[in-house]
C-alpha cells in the first residue's frame, strides 16, 4: 500500500473510532456530566470494565469486599452531600447484597443510586437459566424509591437523569438502575451519544410552604405553654443549618436532636434538652417536628413516653403523606426544611412570646440533676472498663476535634455513645438510623472518610463490627484516616451467657473470649492497639487520630457489662423459660 493510502486508511479508522462510543462510556459521561465523581462498588461480570473506565476517565472508584458496605458508603455520602451516592455491583448476588443498603437508604431518606449489571432480558424473562439470572428490576422495586432499566444506549442519559432526580427530589431515597450487560457493549454514534446526555437542572427544587400552613403552625405555637422542637436527620440533611439555629434561638424554644441531628446545634447549646429528654417529651404541650418522623424511635408519638396530656404537633416535612402517619398532626407544614423554617421564623412576630421561665427553668433543673448523675457514673473507674469509662475517654478526646466524623453502631455501644459523645458540627454523626440496624459501620466510615477527607472514629460494638470487619482491608488499601474502636465484651450484648445443657457449644450470644481485633488490621498494614484502661484508650485514640492512618483499638470491656438488646429490651420477646 502506498504511504498516502496507508495514511488515509489510518485517518479513516481513527475517525471511525472517534465517531462511535459505547454504553460503558456513556454511563461514565452521564455521571460526570452531573458532577458525580465517586463510585463505590465491587467489580465482576459484567461491570469490571465500567469500573476501570470510570477510573481511567478521572472518577474515583472505591472497591469494597462486599457490596452491602459499598452501598452503605454511597448512602452516607448522599446524606452528607445531597448528591446521590453511587454503588456499582455485579448481577444477582452482588445486586442482592447491595439491595440491603439500598433499602436502608430508602428507609432513612438518603439519596443513593444502586447501579447493577444484569443478565440478558430475553433469557431472564423466559427463565432459561442465564449466568446469575435474576429479575433484578422487580426485586428492587419494593425496596427502592424508584427503579429503572435502560435497554438502549441512547437512553442512558435519560436513565441516569431520572435516577438522579428520583433520588434527591422530594423525600430523598434509594434508586435502582438496571444495566443489562448487552447495553454496556452497545455502540452508537459519538455525536448522537453526546446529545443524548442530560444535565439535570435543579434536581431538588425548593418547595415553599403554603402561607396558611405557616400561619396555622404559628398560631399553634403561640398557644403553647411548654413548647419543644424536635430536630431529626431530615433537618441535618437539608443543610439549612443557619436558618434552623436562628429559628431555635429566636424562638427560645428548647430542642431535642434525634441522633443524626446531633451537632446541628452544638450539643452543649443551652437550649438543648437532651439531658432532660424523658421529661420534655412527657411535659411538652406543643412539639414542632422538623425532619423527624413519629416512628418507633419516638414511640409513634403516643404512650408513656409522651406523658398523660395529649400533645399538639406541628410537623415540618417535605413528604405530605408523612403527616398523620401515627397520630393526628395539628399543623402540617409541607415543603423543604430551609424554606419552611425561614417562613416559621418570619412568623415569630410581635405576638409571639418566648417560653416561660417556669418551663425553661424546670428543664434546666432536670438537666443539671441528670448531668450530675451521669457525671458520677462516668467518673467511676472500674476494672475492667465498662461502657461508661471507655466512652468518657473517647468523649474527652473527641471534644478537642469537633471536625471528626463519628460512626456508631451496636446495642449498648450505640445507646451509651449516643448520649455520652457530644457533637458540635452538623452531619458528623452517622449511625444505625431508622431501622436500628447493625452492619453500617465500615461502609459508613469509608463513605464518610472518602466524602469529607476528614478523619473518622467508628465506635463499634464487637458484634456490630463483625458484619463489616473485612472492610478493614479496604480502609487500609485506600489509606483512609479511620480509627475503629471495637468495644469488646466477648459477645452480643455481653459475653457471660452459658449453654444451659453444659454442651460443647457456647451460648448463642457468646464470641471467642479475649479476641484481639487489633490484630486484624495489622494483617493489612494498619496499626492496632489493645486498650484495657481509659488511659490506654485515650493514648491510643490520640495517637491514632494524629497519625491519620488506618487504626483499630481493641477496647477491652467487662464481659458482664451490657444489657440484653441495649435499650430495646421491650422489643425482644423472651420465652418464659429464659426469663427465669
Ligand atoms: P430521625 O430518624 O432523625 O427522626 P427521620 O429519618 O425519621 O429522622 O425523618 C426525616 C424526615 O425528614 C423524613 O420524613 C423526610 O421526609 C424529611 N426530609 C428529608 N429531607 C428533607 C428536606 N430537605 N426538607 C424537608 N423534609 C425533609
Amino acid at each position: 500500500m502506498a504511504e498516502a493510502d496507508r495514511q488515509t486508511v489510518e485517518e479513516t479508522s481513527t475517525q471511525q473510532a472517534a465517531e462511535t462510543t459505547d454504553g460503558f462510556h456513556l454511563v461514565i459521561d452521564a455521571l460526570k456530566l452531573n458532577d458525580i465523581s465517586t463510585i463505590f462498588g465491587l467489580v465482576g461480570i459484567p461491570i469490571t470494565d465500567l469500573a476501570r473506565l470510570a477510573q481511567a476517565e478521572g472518577m474515583r472508584f472505591i472497591g469494597f469486599r462486599h457490596e452491602q458496605h459499598a452501598g452503605n458508603a454511597a448512602a452516607i455520602s448522599g446524606f452528607m452531600t445531597q448528591k446521590p451516592g453511587i454503588c456499582l455491583t455485579v448481577s444477582a448476588p452482588g445486586f442482592l447484597n447491595g439491595l440491603t443498603a439500598l433499602a436502608n437508604a430508602t428507609t432513612n431518606c438518603f439519596p443513593m443510586i444502586l447501579i447493577s449489571g444484569s443478565s440478558e432480558r430475553e433469557i431472564v424473562d423466559l427463565q432459561q437459566g442465564d449466568y446469575e439470572e435474576m429479575d433484578q428490576l422487580n426485586a428492587a422495586k419494593p425496596y427502592a424509591k424508584a427503579a429503572y432499566r435502560v435497554l438502549h444506549a441512547e437512553d442512558i442519559g435519560i436513565g441516569v437523569a431520572r435516577a438522579i432526580r428520583a433520588a434527591v427530589s422530594g423525600r430523598p431515597g434509594g434508586v435502582y438502575l438496571d444495566l443489562p450487560a448487552k447495553l454496556l457493549a452497545q455502540t452508537l454514534d459519538a455525536v448522537k451519544a453526546q446529545q443524548s446526555l442530560v444535565k439535570v437542572v435543579d434536581a431538588a427544587p425548593r418547595q415553599l410552604p403554603a402561607p396558611e400552613s405557616v400561619k396555622r403552625a404559628i398560631d399553634v405555637l403561640k398557644s403553647a405553654k411548654r413548647p419543644l422542637i424536635l430536630l431529626g436527620k431530615g433537618a441535618a440533611y437539608a443543610q439549612a443549618d443557619a436558618e434552623i439555629r436562628a429559628f431555635v434561638e429566636q424562638s427560645g424554644i428548647p430542642y431535642l436532636p434525634m441522633s443524626m441531628a446531633k451537632g446541628l446545634l452544638p450539643d452543649t447549646h443551652e437550649q438543648s434538652a437532651s439531658a432532660a429528654r424523658s421529661f420534655v417529651l412527657q411535659e411538652a404541650d406543643v412539639v414542632v417536628l422538623i425532619g423527624a418522623r413519629l416512628n418507633w424511635l419516638l414511640s409513634h408519638g403516643k404512650g408513656k413516653t409522651w406523658g398523660a396530656e395529649p400533645k399538639k404537633f406541628v410537623q415540618v416535612d417535605i413528604s405530605p403523606t408523612e403527616i398523620d402517619s401515627n397520630v393526628a398532626i395539628a399543623a402540617p407544614v409541607i415543603g423543604d426544611i430551609g424554606s419552611c423554617v425561614a417562613a416559621l421564623r418570619a412568623g415569630l412576630d410581635a405576638g409571639f412570646a418566648k417560653p416561660s421561665a417556669e418551663w425553661t427553668g424546670a428543664i434546666a433543673e432536670r438537666k443539671s440533676k441528670n448531668l450530675a448523675k451521669m457525671a458520677a457514673t462516668l467518673d467511676k473507674n472500674p476494672s475492667p472498663m465498662n461502657f461508661h469509662s471507655a466512652l468518657r475517654a473517647i468523649r474527652d478526646v473527641l471534644k478537642t476535634r469537633p471536625d471528626i466524623n463519628v460512626v456508631n453502631e451496636g446495642a449498648n455501644t450505640l445507646d451509651y455513645a449516643r448520649s455520652i459523645i457530644d457533637m458540635y458540627e452538623p452531619r458528623k454523626r452517622f449511625d444505625s438510623g431508622t431501622w436500628g440496624i447493625m452492619g453500617i459501620g465500615m461502609g459508613f466510615a469509608i463513605g464518610a472518610a472518602v466524602t469529607s477527607g476528614k478523619p473518622v472514629v467508628a465506635i463499634e460494638g464487637d458484634s456490630a463490627f463483625g458484619f463489616s470487619g473485612m472492610e478493614l482491608e479496604t480502609i487500609c488499601r485506600y489509606d483512609l484516616p479511620v480509627c475503629t474502636i471495637v468495644f469488646n465484651n466477648n459477645g452480643v450484648y455481653r459475653g457471660t451467657d452459658v449453654n444451659p445443657t453444659g454442651g460443647k457449644d457456647v451460648a448463642p450470644t457468646v464470641f471467642v473470649k479475649g479476641a484481639r481485633y487489633d490484630k486484624m488490621i495489622e494483617a493489612f498494614g494498619g496499626v492496632g492497639y489493645n486498650a484495657t484502661t481509659p488511659e490506654e484508650l485515650t493514648k491510643a485514640l490520640l495517637e491514632a487520630i494524629a497519625s491519620g492512618k488506618p487504626t483499630l483499638i481493641n477496647a477491652v470491656i467487662d464481659e458482664a457489662a451490657g444489657t440484653e438488646s441495649g435499650r430495646l429490651t421491650n422489643l425482644n420477646p423472651q420465652s418464659a423459660a429464659m426469663k427465669k
